[in-house]
């Protein structure tokens, strides 16, 4: 393949013009040049409005050309379908499989590993103390203890973390399966109440509550919360806002100094008091609800992308020429649109909100046009 690669691409990393050009790239600085030059696009946010170029980048794209990015596609209908019009085969890096034979593909992991280290270095940070135990010759300093809320990809990776720095760590996560997990890392883990049914889908992926299974989750995380320095929230129910589990009468009775960072500010956040994107002091606590944490850290963040997108473009091309092949169920997972049609769009990471085939329009519109 020959790859072109957008003029400041990765100013932000930062890996300048040159190295690219050095690795066997050529630079573009016009972006309508670039759209229009490329079969394959490779990107890691939607296609959106194009400052310089005046245009929609979907609407810059080669006809029948492929895109793979971060499509969020169960969130932009409009976005769907014009891709589906401009006859883009794309297919969205956020609804490749969780399986194993996926794994080197998978970016929702990379990303989320990366929030989970970076919540726990956070946490550390505001904290007005040491993580670790200390003995010193003024005394022995107990070590902190905090409360990892959601036990998936980032919340284990927030638990590992803290542990490292030497952290007392409790874990709890409403699917009971992951606290073999939990304590691998050596942390402590709150058995949830729920039933497993009712907590985990088949797929691996939490299940929303009832409103009186979630009022009787609450009251148990309720129980930790005063105890703890530091509680990191992670939790999250594909393609709902995250559940609320921190709530205002939790802040009311943690200790003054304690710190929450709320990694599910993303989708709406998990304490009942976040403010996504911002640090709020209530009840002298703060509550931090960061943005974007894969940003924070470029370097790694884009090693790993790049290394889950070009395995996932080595999946759909065979010797040289993208073909895709449906009955393959990373293929078919991920895909959003191809030959005109939505094929599909994630509903809750789980299922198809739109069935294969429904949208025809654009091949409506091209045969009354030829
Ligand atoms: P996620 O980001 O969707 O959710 C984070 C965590 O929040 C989950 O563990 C979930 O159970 C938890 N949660 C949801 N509601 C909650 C509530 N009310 N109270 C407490 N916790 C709550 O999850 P994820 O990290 O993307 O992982 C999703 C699944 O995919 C997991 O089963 C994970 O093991 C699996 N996975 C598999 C692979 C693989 O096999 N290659 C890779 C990554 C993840």
């Amino acid at each position: 393949m020959e790859v072109a690669v957008e003029s400041g691409a990765g100013q932000g990393v930062p890996i300048y013009d040159p190295a690219y050009v050095d690795a066997g790239a050529t630079v573009v600085p016009d972006p309508v040049a670039l759209y229009e030059s490329a079969d394959i696009v490779l990107k890691v946010e939607p296609p959106i409005m194009n400052d310089a170029a005046g245009r929609h980048e979907a609407d810059l794209m080669r006809q029948g050309a492929l895109l793979i990015g971060f499509l969020r596609p169960s969130g932009d209908v409009d976005l769907v379908k014009k891709l589906a019009d401009n006859w883009i085969s794309s297919f969205s890096m956020d609804a490749i499989p969780r399986t194993a034979r996926a794994q080197s593909m998978d970016a929702l992991t990379s990303m989320a590993s990366i929030a989970g280290y970076k919540a726990a270095l956070i946490a550390a940070n505001a904290l007005g103390g040491f993580v670790p135990m200390m003995i010193t010759a003024a005394g022995t300093l107990a070590p902190a203890k905090g409360l990892v809320i959601g036990a998936g990809v980032a919340g284990l990776q927030a638990i590992a973390t803290a542990r490292r720095m030497g952290a007392v760590i409790y874990g709890y996560d409403v699917r009971p399966a992951v606290g073999e997990q939990v304590r691998s890392l050596g942390a402590n883990f709150i058995e949830p109440q729920v039933v497993v049914a009712e907590a985990e889908h088949a797929s691996g992926y939490a299940k929303r509550l009832s409103a009186q299974t979630q009022q009787r989750e609450r009251d148990i995380v309720h129980e930790h919360v005063a105890e703890v320095d530091f509680v990191i929230t992670t939790a999250a129910v594909p393609g709902r806002p995250a559940p609320t589990i921190v709530t205002e009468a939790m802040v009311k009775d943690m200790r003054p100094g304690a710190v929450i960072v709320d990694i599910a500010a993303e989708t709406g956040g998990n304490c009942e008091l976040t403010r996504p994107g911002e640090v709020v002091v209530a009840y002298g606590v703060a509550i931090h609800g960061p943005l974007g944490l894969p940003s924070s850290m470029p370097v790694h963040a884009s090693r790993m992308y790049s290394r889950n997108i070009s395995n996932f473009l080595l999946h759909l091309v065979s010797n040289g020429v993208f073909e895709p092949d449906f009955d393959d169920d990373i293929t078919m997972a991920s895909c959003v649109t191809h030959d005109g049609q939505v094929v599909g769009v994630p509903a809750e990471g789980l299922g198809r909100s739109i069935p294969r085939g429904s949208y025809v329009k654009a091949e409506a519109d091209r045969e009354s046009s030829s």
